[in-house]
């Protein structure tokens, strides 16, 4: 099959799709084609304008036929695209469809960085696949080991039920990709708490790859990231009786894997929490940390981030920056011609705005898809864009241990040096707000619970409100500071 587009765009994940929709709505006469590895697409629903910059959405997987419908000149093609020749602006698929484009966006994520590759007793989260694989798995574990530190290890020890887990992680405090030390003590009597609230079914219909005939996806390109509610509703449950039985070794990393009969040999002592029921030492796989401590368990899970995945068209001399990603400018071009990236694939390399940083989410993902959409019209008729104002701060709004949490610009004071003043508020249970002030300003915050305070906050960060006389009265829970600030 040839096709020819104006605008292609590669992967059909959020930023993938929120890039056709928009280009689709701001050219309604272009002809477009989005080809996607995964049968399922990923689209915005319930989106819910919080703040003017904190918005909430949930994410649905839909089959390709209601991005057609819904949008009369996009195509979605089902294959993995295996060569970007960029000098004859011409995509090939796997399957042998060549799709020739004016413009191409990639939005092809990222893959799981795990631990250790090709073993079978290690298992990384990523898209649908790898959670139903693991929920498969766990169904008959009695322990797990959870590595790594970042938002997936953290919504997973926190939903995994009837089964032990040892949470190793690299830091002195949980969750420490999000929340500072101060936030982590604030979660830490949730980590084995019983929970209260009960399973709710979906209202939304969820569509699955199961039974999928996926064989345009080659082995090494991954599903969609899943989305904000991937481990919502989902049953993680082990083959034990109780809730919650969390151990946490912090500043570790893992250092060895082995067989049992290995340890055994070696003479070596396997540890068992003294709050654990298992003290069987029957163990499929064994973890050694850097502390020294040796565990057992039914498998390993490693969150530890995920990777561009900027090898696939390396042929192409993509400038990729340290993080792995496929450098940005500040209209999302890559440093070849008419070759545009967004979402996890890419790296923003542009002098960012005092608030913003960039970090692998779905916000990002779909402000970046869009952005680029936007970029892409105006670069085919010749014209300018100006950087869309969402990058003017960081906002981020996600649960937590089903705490409603908000990071708002520089949250953990990131590159902000020296002279921060942190201002704390803390009711145990109820709420965690912090706020970092440099120079008479607020920097960033952390809001955790019900606060109410990301509308007023998200103004005096953006309105760089000089607050040298009030901060002392900032986070005064008897002073209403959205009337003050009026
Ligand atoms: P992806 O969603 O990864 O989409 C990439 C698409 O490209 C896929 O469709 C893939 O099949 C396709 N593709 C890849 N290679 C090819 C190819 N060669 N040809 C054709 N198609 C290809 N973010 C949050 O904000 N909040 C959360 O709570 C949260 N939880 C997460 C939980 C997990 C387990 C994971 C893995 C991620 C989570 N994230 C979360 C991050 C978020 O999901 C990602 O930042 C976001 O989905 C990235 O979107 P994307 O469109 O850039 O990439």
């Amino acid at each position: 099959m040839n096709l020819k587009a104006d605008f292609a765009i590669i992967g059909g994940g959020i930023g993938g799709v929120t890039c056709a929709e928009t280009l689709s709505h701001l050219n309604p006469d272009t002809n477009i084609v989005l080809i996607t590895a995964s049968s399922l697409i990923k689209t915005v629903t319930n989106l819910v304008q919080v703040s003017e910059r904190i918005e909430s959405f949930d994410v649905e997987e839909k089959p390709k036929s209601y991005l057609e419908s819904t949008l009369p000149n996009v195509q979605v093609v089902h294959a993995a695209v295996a060569i970007l020749d960029s000098e004859n602006h011409i995509l090939k698929t796997s399957d042998g469809t060549s799709v020739g484009y004016k413009k191409v966006c990639i939005c092809t994520g990222g893959r799981p960085k795990v631990i250790v590759e090709d073993n079978p007793f290690v298992l990384g989260i990523r898209d649908t696949e790898s959670v139903q694989e693991f929920q498969k798995r766990l169904k008959n574990a009695r322990r797990i080991i959870v590595i790594g530190n970042g938002g997936i290890a953290t919504e997973l020890v926190y939903e995994v039920e009837g089964c032990e887990v040892i949470w190793a992680i690299k830091d002195k405090s949980i969750s420490s990709a999000f929340v500072d030390a101060g936030a982590a003590q604030f979660f830490l009597p949730c980590v084995n708490k019983e929970k209260t609230e009960s399973r709710k079914p979906l209202k939304r219909h969820k569509y699955t790859e199961e039974g999928k005939d996926d064989v345009t996806r080659p082995k090494n390109v991954t599903g969609g990231a899943l989305g904000p509610d991937w481990s919502v509703n989902r049953d993680m449950v082990g083959n034990q009786q109780g809730s919650h039985k969390v151990h946490i070794e912090y500043s570790v990393e893992m250092a060895n894997i082995f067989k049992l009969d290995e340890i055994k040999t070696n003479g070596k002592k396997i540890e068992n929490p003294s709050t654990f029921d298992q003290i069987t030492d029957d163990w499929p796989v064994c973890v050694e940390l850097t502390n020294g401590k040796i565990y057992g368990a039914d498998f390993i899970v490693s969150a530890t981030g995920v990777v561009p995945n900027s090898h696939q068209f390396s042929a192409n001399n993509f400038e990729i920056a340290e993080d792995g990603g496929i450098k940005v400018n500040d209209k999302m071009e890559t440093n070849v011609k008419d070759v545009f990236a967004a979402g996890d694939i890419c790296t923003a390399s542009w002098i960012p705005a005092p608030h913003w940083i960039q970090m692998r989410l779905w916000s990002q993902a779909r402000q970046m898809g869009c952005y680029a959409a936007k970029s892409m019209v105006a670069s085919l008729s010749n014209e300018d864009v100006t950087l869309d104002f969402c990058f003017e701060l960081f906002t981020h709004m996600t649960k937590f241990f089903n705490y409603k949490v908000i990071l708002l610009g520089k949250f953990n004071g990131q590159g902000l040096g020296e002279g921060q003043e942190i201002l704390l508020r803390f009711t145990e249970g109820v709420e965690y707000v912090k706020a970092i002030i440099q120079d008479g300003h607020l920097q960033g915050a952390v809001l955790i619970g019900e606060t109410d305070l990301e509308e007023t906050f998200e103004n005096l960060i953006l309105n760089k409100i000089d607050l040298t006389l009030f901060k002392e009265h900032l986070l005064d829970p008897n002073i209403d500071i959205e009337d003050f600030f009026d």
